[in-house]
């Protein structure tokens, strides 16, 4: 067997690492151990693994791997933020963001390198898609932050304590290794995360959402950015697919099979002239009037190739005062980390296009621009990340 085909339990969960010691004709507890060895002290040398007994790791470094993508390039932001890029399997490179705040700290972390969604405010839906992450490259994403800050060696709080999927990708069209991956930051034998505290973020996979509940009970937030189908088919395509009804009653057949009281997150990016106005306001607080959730604002954080504007403070101010008067639980997401690319809807990695949706992209930028298209500048874009 070639390393490449090994198993790698780096990138197995509870079950199917239980399932590969009872095919090794193992106790499935040593699956436990191996987990608390990898996820717990941060350990990927077999041989550190003194509580196996050395035939088993000697079997281990014959028939498995530990494999977890690489960091290539660290970028502290001046208010505390970090982010990481990482490189994956297929080639391309992913972003991951780490915002400490106040009796936390979360880790927004990415599903797929490039998305193939094309979300008009996303910066990584320009990048176009080049692959779904492995369970390895999600969760190493997590193990990668614990390593970095220190978290393996914590006594008492680990730097991580929350994690978003609200990286670059759409996590329900990567269904099977994200849930996986959320699935090991909740195990107490690995990241041991509240379920209060691993949130998947989609911008509205209806069938994906209604099989949730058979895999996981994570908390959910929603990308909703607009009160009707008009606007939000306008700057989500997907809400042609699946129209916001149909998403909302999704969510609540997902929150429903929940045991305990949650609520989703509705998110809501502010962009100036497109879907901040008063009346959007007032038309969001009607859609969600029989919907339980709270709200969070995002105020649009620019990037190159859009044209999109940030809201003036006093037009992000109206719009949550409207919610707020219609009795929601309103945030306005501050920006954190924009000075090194890391805010909301800027990630953009390095992406290798299987879609030239990129080229597409930058072309009308720079026709926009009045200057031809070369395909270099697509490559001095990708350099510059570097
Ligand atoms: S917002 Fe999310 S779903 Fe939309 S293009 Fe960006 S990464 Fe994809």
């Amino acid at each position: 067997m070639t390393e490449i085909n090994k198993p790698n339990l780096a990138g197995m969960g509870r079950d199917r690492l239980r399932s590969l010691f009872k095919d090794m004709g193992e106790k499935s507890f040593r699956a436990d151990q191996v987990l608390k060895w990898i996820h717990q002290r941060g350990v990927v040398d077999v041989d550190v693994m003194t509580d196996i007994s050395k035939s088993l790791r000697e079997k281990l470094k014959q028939d498995t791997v530990i494999a977890l993508p690489d960091v290539v390039a660290d970028y502290p932001s001046n208010d505390g933020c970090h982010k990481w890029l990482i490189e994956v399997a297929s080639g391309s490179r992913v972003e991951m963001v780490f915002i400490p705040e106040a009796g936390r700290g979360t880790l927004c972390i990415s599903s797929q390198a490039g998305c193939s969604l094309d979300c008009s405010f996303c910066a990584t839906g320009k990048q176009g898609f080049n692959s779904n992450l492995t369970v390895a490259e999600i969760i190493g994403q997590l193990w990668w932050a614990n390593n970095k800050l220190g978290g393996f060696g914590a006594k008492i709080e680990r730097p991580v304590s929350n994690v978003v999927m609200m990286g670059m990708g759409e996590p329900l069209l990567n269904f099977d290794n994200v849930l996986e991956a959320v699935n090991l930051m909740m195990d107490d034998c690995a990241y041991g995360l509240s379920k209060r505290k691993v949130t998947i973020s989609t911008s509205g996979v209806v069938p994906a959402i209604r099989k949730l509940s058979e895999y996981t009970d994570a908390s959910l937030a929603i990308s909703l950015h607009a009160p009707n189908d008009k606007l939000r088919s306008e700057i989500m395509p997907i809400n042609k697919r699946y129209p916001i009804a149909e998403l909302l009653d999704a969510v609540k057949g997902y929150m429903s099979s929940l045991p305990d009281k949650r609520v989703p997150v509705i998110e809501y990016t502010l962009i100036a002239g497109v879907n901040d106005h008063r009346q959007h306001a007032r038309d969001l607080a009607t859609l969600l009037v029989d919907f339980p959730c709270k709200i969070n604002l995002i105020p649009f954080n620019p990037f190159s190739l859009s044209d999109y504007r940030r809201p003036s403070k006093t037009a992000i101010s109206n719009f949550r005062q409207i919610l707020q008067d219609a009795d929601y639980t309103v945030t306005v997401r501050t920006t954190r980390a924009d000075d090194i690319g890391g805010a909301c809807g800027q990630l953009v990695g390095a992406v290798q296009d299987n879609t030239r949706r990129s080229d597409r992209h930058r072309q009308k930028a720079a026709e926009a621009a009045g200057k031809a298209f070369t395909s270099t500048d697509n490559l001095a874009v990708s350099a510059d990340r570097l």
